[in-house]
């Protein structure tokens, strides 16, 4: 049928072949939702010894989170939309106390010196970059331990450890979306996985180990389910270690009654209270292709078809 409709002018085949083209690469073409998030990188109040956002020696910018956040909540049909990195120079908010840490969470964060913290951004959660935070129990003494500098253990856990508010309709309302990741440099890509994880916890999904325990009610908006402490999954906290030899999503998996509770919290999150969640749907290109073709025939204003499907391939891009 598309063929048909191209005869005689080729280059509507052409355009659609560069629709497909793009949808294997970056573009996630089963992407039914779209969650931006923002990384706060927190500095000092000089605006230097700013947190690691990669592991250690690593590059800070870019590092693997695009595209494996992408691949792990694909799962679920989320497409993770990083905005741009944020700078927020304030040496305490760097180490933060369990009063501190609530403070981030709040928004009511102040301290003697240095910037403000950043506010939230338009439908979209928040992830701080610390160095540390109160609890990480690096020194084994849970709830005083501070990670050390220079690191004495570079393999403790606290080097991959996340803080979220957790949302979950119906049971607990108040959430700004904001999350922390304590990072003076992990030595893994688990990063990303802890990264995800934290998102897990901002859309509603509890640990593994509470679920199994009967923490979750058994709706789909705080699932019910029990795992084998050897079964991965992106909730557990004290699960299988990640594994090098495992793919991220064998790693990472999320089942479908998380995937059912994270898109229902995440559609009804909404810290900036403007009415529309932090989780959006967003139309499937192959939906827009078909319509386009089905608009142009009964129009019959086919020569609009090519300026059409460049601005689909606009707005695909800005998926
Ligand atoms: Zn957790």
């Amino acid at each position: 049928m598309i063929i048909e409709f191209a005869s005689g002018d080729g280059t509507v085949t052409r355009y659609l072949l560069v629709l497909l083209w793009m949808c294997s690469g970056s573009v996630p073409c089963f992407a039914t939702f779209v969650l931006k998030v923002q990384p706060v990188q927190v500095c000092d109040d000089a605006g230097s010894n700013c947190t690691n956002l990669g592991p250690a020696g690593g590059a800070d910018t870019g590092y693997l989170y695009a595209s494996q956040l992408d691949t792990i909540w694909s799962q679920a049909q989320i497409d993770i939309d990083l905005l741009p990195t944020v700078q927020w120079n304030n040496t305490a908010a760097q180490r933060l106390t369990f009063t501190e840490q609530n403070g981030v969470f709040d928004g009511t964060f102040t301290s003697a010196s240095g910037a403000a913290m950043p506010g939230l951004p338009t439908d979209a959660v928040q992830v701080f970059f610390v160095k540390d935070f109160s609890g990480t129990g690096y020194n084994g003494t849970i709830g005083t331990g501070w990670v050390d500098n220079p690191l004495t253990d570079p393999a403790h856990s606290a080097r991959n450890s996340g803080l979220a508010e957790l949302f979950i309709d119906g049971r607990i309302t108040l959430s700004n979306g904001r999350a922390i990741m304590a990072n003076e440099g992990f030595i893994s890509d688990s990063l990303s996985g802890t990264f995800a994880h934290e998102i897990g916890h901002l859309l509603g999904l509890r640990h593994v180990e509470d679920v199994n325990a009967g923490a979750g009610n058994g709706s789909t908006q705080d699932p019910s389910f029990t795992l084998a402490a050897s079964s991965p999954n992106l909730m557990w906290s004290g699960g299988p270690n990640y594994s090098g030899a495992l793919t991220l999503t064998q790693n990472y998996p999320v089942n479908s009654l998380q995937v059912a509770a994270a898109r229902h919290n995440g559609m009804l999150l909404d810290p900036d209270m403007n009415g529309l969640g932090v989780l959006q749907a967003v139309p499937e290109p192959s939906s827009f292709v078909l319509l386009g073709l089905i608009a142009a025939a009964v129009s019959g204003k086919l020569l609009n078809l090519t300026g059409w499907l460049a601005a689909m391939r606009t707005r695909v891009s800005a998926g």
